[in-house]
């Protein structure tokens, strides 16, 4: 979830203007990056765009990823409204919060480029014609973005839109990727990020704690990688189980065990530490709704993560950056 977005129910709280401030200077968060370069805050609109996704239908994988909601693939279980209708509902809550203005059109649910790139067009011209809507945030697969996708978002970059690709990983490791059945390795997320980022798109690369298999070095590594690779924004979440899913057959069978709420949040702020401040954060945890969340509980409790993430790094002095380029070493927060 960016800053922006974390304001309001934020600042409901107690402290919460002095919390809020005190993230913003400890993360180098994705609403703090917007207010600089425009000099105002910008919301982004999270949108459904009604896609479904390649790793569902056999044209990538089947059967979709073990995390994913599968229901919500399902036959007329799912009609988003359209996208003018979105941004409208959209608005009305943003007013009665922030009063931001300016928005990016998030196309967030599934796989965001998996349509002809005329439709797309066609979708992210609807979007970008929306009052106050300054750009577009796109998530997607890294094998999902081919030459005339990234070609489109160019030219919207070069007209002047803000733009930002934001590519699913999860994690650098194949072995992981194919335990949780992503269909794609770390050598697409490469191969996406270089091609986007020579044509000037900014990739924000999602990646998750806590994948099946993976302990906190797993969680290094990563982040290592994708920081070699080159990378302008991250999104950090941890796996949480939600109904519906392969994932939960798992966690029921008592073949996976989530992490807990220290962990995740000490890991955080070990992985924020060692990332450089010129990456913007877009989020540093996430959450499902209350009536499909299965596990961990701790992930419905997002303001208290977000602030035990930010308490982690003053009680430590530190901050976004402090450790960029150091090696992680497990022992060194072990007291
Ligand atoms: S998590 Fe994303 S890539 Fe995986 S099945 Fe769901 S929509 Fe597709």
């Amino acid at each position: 979830m960016p800053f922006a977005f974390m304001r309001r129910r934020s600042c409901a709280r107690p402290g919460g203007w002095v919390r809020m401030n005190a993230r913003a200077d400890l993360i180098h968060g994705f609403g703090r990056a917007m207010q600089d370069r425009y000099g105002e805050r910008v919301h982004k609109v999270a949108l459904d765009a009604g896609f479904t996704c390649p790793n569902r239908d056999g044209s990538k994988g089947i059967g979709g990823c073990t995390f994913c909601n599968n229901k919500s693939f399902a036959p007329g279980t799912r009609e988003p409204a359209s996208l003018a209708a979105q941004f409208e509902r959209a608005r009305g809550r943003i007013a009665r919060g922030t009063g931001a203005r300016r928005f990016l059109a998030y196309f967030q649910a599934y796989t965001n480029t998996y349509a002809h790139v005329d439709e797309l067009r066609a979708l992210y011209d609807e979007a970008l014609a929306e009052p106050g809507v300054i750009g577009l945030s796109i998530g997607t697969r890294p094998d999902c973005v081919p030459s005339p996708v990234l070609d489109l978002l160019a030219e919207y970059r070069e007209r002047g839109h803000e733009v930002w690709l934001e590519l699913g990983l999860q994690s650098a490791f194949d072995h992981s990727l194919s335990r949780v059945n992503r269909g794609h390795g770390f050598a697409e997320y490469v191969e996406a990020t270089r091609a986007a980022r020579a044509r000037g798109i900014p990739v924000c690369c999602h990646l998750i704690v806590g994948l099946p298999g993976e302990d906190e070095s797993h969680a290094h590594a990563s982040l290592d990688r994708v920081l070699e690779v080159g990378v302008d924004g991250l999104k950090l979440h941890p796996l949480h189980v939600v109904k519906h899913t392969i994932l939960a057959i798992e966690w029921k069978r008592g073949d996976y065990v989530p992490l807990e709420e220290a962990d995740y949040v000490r890991i955080a702020a070990d992985l924020i530490e060692r990332t450089p401040w010129e990456v913007v954060y877009h989020r540093v945890t996430g959450t499902a709704p209350a009536d499909m969340l299965l596990a961990p509980a701790w992930c419905a409790k997002k303001w208290d993560i977000l602030n035990g993430i930010a308490d982690e790094l003053a009680r430590r002095g530190s901050r976004q950056g402090a450790r960029a380029g150091q090696p992680w070493k497990e022992q060194i927060h072990a007291a």
